[in-house]
């Protein structure tokens, strides 16, 4: 992978993402792989999303490893399970686990 870019985390996917778009740390999944989550967990991290920005979070500079305990980390804590839930669900559609 050339520098500077950060790969989308499905498997078998070559596609990256330009690292300097994006807050330090960051996991990337990219559009057409994002399509494959089910719908409820795309709804669900939006969700989150919305809850963070109305507590002041600024997804696109946001620093993931550096919340305060309290509700903004929680937050964050929920994003990144959300993620991962999202990584798992496009991951077992793109390997035909799930129809
Ligand atoms: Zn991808």
């Amino acid at each position: 992978m050339k520098p500077g870019r950060i790969p989308c985390l499905i498997i078998g996917c070559n596609r990256t993402a330009a690292e300097a778009k994006y807050p330090p740390n960051t996991r990337i999944i990219c559009g057409k792989c994002w399509r494959l989550a089910e719908k409820y967990l795309r709804r669900r991290i939006r969700h989150i999303e919305r809850l963070g920005r109305k507590m002041g979070i600024d997804w696109d500079t946001v620093e993931w490893d550096d919340a305060p305990p309290g509700p903004k980390r929680r937050v964050l804590w929920l994003h990144s399970k959300c993620f991962d839930l999202i990584v798992k669900s496009a991951t077992e559609r793109k390997v035909g686990i799930t129809a």
